[in-house]
């Protein structure tokens, strides 16, 4: 990846983790976690808030919007420096009362207004500071969050700014025309059009709208020049172009020649000579690029830029009256909050942003000396991300927890007695060495077992000790600067597995889809020390239903540091982890069930944009609640509930109907009731159950 070397990034990472560095003595805890000794970190004499800060790097990809506070809880601040803050635990737990289940979708609308209010004064003050001769008209692009809340607070938060909307598509222009009534602001028509679009959009023109239909496609020349001739208005026109700067990482082939959007110079000249024989140059006042999403590196933002600005004056050569420069998106969202060119991060600021923006165009116009025109932006994941939170609970887990071997005797097979010396002989200098014995001996353990040489009690003994092996490894490991290619893995074979309530289809897809990393952190808890590292596992049954990349500083992690479950302080008392079954595979005890223990949330954070419309229904798991709150002077105030998908309306996606379903049931009980299969009781609990579910949120409920 585009970062430091490996060395440097080694080096740097014992340094990140103090933990890591300098074993202390162990001192009490109370919890769970430390019945197992062989996995937990090391533990520092007093973990802080200030370590949890350091470890999930909130600062870096949180500020302004969110912090911990003194009792260990992640804060939001959502109008950040210049307001209150609250307490998200207590937020979900006041939720949760209030019947409002996990999974659950938190929307702060102060943050969007902060975003909304940020890029403009990012521009503001670029034009100030660069003495443009124009003004900043910012849009949104609608597809990157179409929920009508969210699309309506947009439009009443950007009326200060004349903020508009960028449609990509017939149905969000419904949306944009029907909801975007704020004088002087823009609605750009991007996307593919037919002649219905076109005259929409033109038409809108006699509603006060200021729509600009962005032609993508040359065949599109044609077709407003006849919508335009039909209804008897001039549209506004603009021409997107494919610029030869290319993006970078995974949007990189949204520019480029072949790109799937936009015309090529010779097809601009084109456009031009097309409208100008109809009489319709003059229609044509606008410009527009977009290079991708999440650009990471400012030189390709420029390097855009300042294409860009040359076919701007170019066309205003040519004879059109162009007035507008539409940027596009891709102003990036620092995920990792690492300050660099990583694909999860971006190497510049929001200001750092407008002032190339505005600095490259006027000295493109100055030099030609033409009227600077307005500029325009399209960025969504940029304006939408921070708003929201995504909170969901941990149903159980699933520990690797080797206990300390027995010794064995002469009796036993030669290869336990091998492997258990390696376990005994495990030191700073051998580790490595010991990884590949033990590696080997669990091999031809599993090949004796083959040929019958070996007991299945044997062989499960066997694994036991590799594993305790792997333990003993790993901690020495973790105290070193410099971890071998061949133990890297090791980390992650040793995880935890969480299993959380949710859908990653449903609920992060780009994750799942695209290895997006969005910063997951626990909400609570975090002035103690996270002592496991875990992945996470959703409901699904699908074993792509997982998150098992982190942020970190550089690159991305593979496990991320989380707390053992707390048995619940009012339930019976758990098990001690020795006397847990041992499964064949003998590492793994599921180690808690769904409901002995005390709540553990986590959130995932910046995943306002693009998520919930990408999301599907994979296993039918539905839309999850969301909420929208907004900060009052007394506190907070929930303004929206919008329900998650209950069953019923999943099924119904699907074509099934709820009551032919809980139909079907019933005259089966009939029947099987009548040949004495079941009592009245057992149909009764039965129909009940399957009915009430049909209402009911489709995640688990605890
Ligand atoms: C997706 C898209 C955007 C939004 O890009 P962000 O990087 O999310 O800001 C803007 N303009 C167009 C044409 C798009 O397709």
């Amino acid at each position: 990846m585009p970062r430091q070397s490996t060395v440097a990034a080694q080096a740097d990472k014992s340094v990140e983790s103090p933990k890591d560095a300098a074993p202390l003595p162990e001192t009490q805890t109370s919890d769970a976690a430390q019945q197992t000794p062989a996995l937990e970190l090391q533990s520092k004499s007093r973990w802080t808030i200030e370590d949890s800060e350091e470890l999930y790097r909130i600062n870096g990809w949180g500020e302004p919007y969110f912090s911990i506070n003194a009792a260990g809880h992640v804060t939001v601040s959502p109008q950040g420096d210049r307001g209150g803050s609250l307490d998200l635990y207590e937020l979900v737990n006041a939720l949760k009362q209030r019947n409002l289940g996990l999974p659950l979708l938190i929307r702060f609308s102060d943050i969007l207004e902060d975003r909304i209010e940020r890029l403009n004064a990012c521009f503001a003050k670029a034009i100030a500071r660069y003495n443009y001769g124009g003004v900043y008209r910012g849009v949104f692009p609608t597809k990157c969050n179409q929920q009508r809340h969210l699309i309506e607070d947009l439009v009443r938060f950007g009326k200060p700014h004349q903020f508009g909307l960028e449609a990509g598509s017939k149905p969000e222009l419904m949306i944009a025309l029907a909801t975007l009534d704020t004088p002087g602001s823009l609605l750009i028509c991007n996307g593919y059009k037919d002649r219905e679009y076109i005259e929409t959009a033109a038409l809108a023109q006699r509603l006060g709208h200021t729509p600009i239909i962005v032609i993508e496609q040359i065949e599109e020349v044609d077709l407003a020049i006849e919508a335009a001739r039909k209804i008897g208005i001039k549209p506004i026109l603009g021409v997107r172009a494919k610029l030869s700067a290319k993006g970078i990482g995974r949007w990189g082939t949204s520019a480029g020649d072949r790109a799937k959007f936009g015309l090529t110079v010779p097809e601009i000249i084109r456009a031009v000579e097309q409208l100008r024989a109809a009489d319709m140059l003059d229609c044509l006042q606008l410009l527009h690029y977009h290079i991708g999403s999440q650009i990471s590196a400012i030189t390709v933002i420029k390097e855009a830029i300042r294409e860009a600005s040359q076919i701007y004056v170019e066309l205003a050569r040519l004879g059109a009256n162009m007035n507008y420069l539409d940027v596009g998106g891709g102003l990036s969202v620092d995920y990792d909050g690492s300050k660099t060119n990583f694909y999860a991060s971006k190497n510049y600021s929001m200001q750092n942003y407008a002032n190339d923006v505005v600095a490259e165009v006027k000295e493109a116009c100055e030099e030609r000396k033409l009227p600077m025109p307005t500029l325009v932006s399209e960025s969504g994941r940029a304006i939408a991300s921070h708003q929201s939170v995504l909170v969901f609970d941990v149903l159980g887990t699933s520990d690797v927890l080797p206990n300390v071997p027995e010794p064995p005797d002469d009796k036993d097979p030669l290869v336990i007695r091998n492997l258990y010396e390696t376990y005994q002989s495990i030191n700073v200098e051998n580790y490595q060495e010991a990884y590949h014995d033990a590696t080997q001996f669990k091999e031809e353990a599993v090949s004796i077992f083959g040929f019958g040489y070996l007991s299945l009690t044997d062989r499960a003994r066997a694994e036991r000790l590799f594993w305790a092996c792997c333990a003993k490894i790993l901690e020495i490991v973790r105290q070193q600067d410099y971890v071998p290619d061949d133990l890297e893995d090791l980390e992650k074979i040793m995880a935890s597995i969480y299993y959380i309530n949710l859908s990653v289809f449903q609920s992060a897809p780009d994750s799942w889809a695209i290895d997006q990393l969005f910063p997951i952190m626990p909400i609570h808890r975090l002035d103690e020390e996270p002592t496991r590292r875990g992945t996470l596992a959703d409901l699904t049954c699908d074993s792509d239903g997982k998150i098992d990349q982190f942020i970190d500083l550089r690159d991305v992690k593979y496990v991320l540091e989380l707390h053992a479950l707390k048995p619940k302080s009012n339930s019976e008392p758990q098990p001690p982890e020795s006397q847990l079954p041992k499964t064949l595979s003998s590492q793994v005890a599921v180690s808690h069930s769904q409901s002995a223990h005390e709540p553990y949330y986590l959130g995932m954070f910046l995943n306002g944009a693009y998520q919930e419309i990408m999301g599907n229904l994979h296993n039918l798991f539905g839309d999850t609640n969301a909420i929208h709150i907004k900060l009052t002077p007394k506190g907070y105030q929930i303004e929206h509930v919008v329900k998650g998908d209950t069953m019923k309306e999943v099924l119904g996606y699907v074509q099934y109907d709820s009551e032919d379903l809980v139909e079907n049931i019933r005259r089966r009980a009939e029947q099987a009731l009548q040949e004495n299969r079941i009592t009245l009781a057992e149909a009764q609990l039965l129909l009940q159950n399957y009915e009430q579910s049909l209402s009911r949120y489709t995640y688990l409920s605890s």
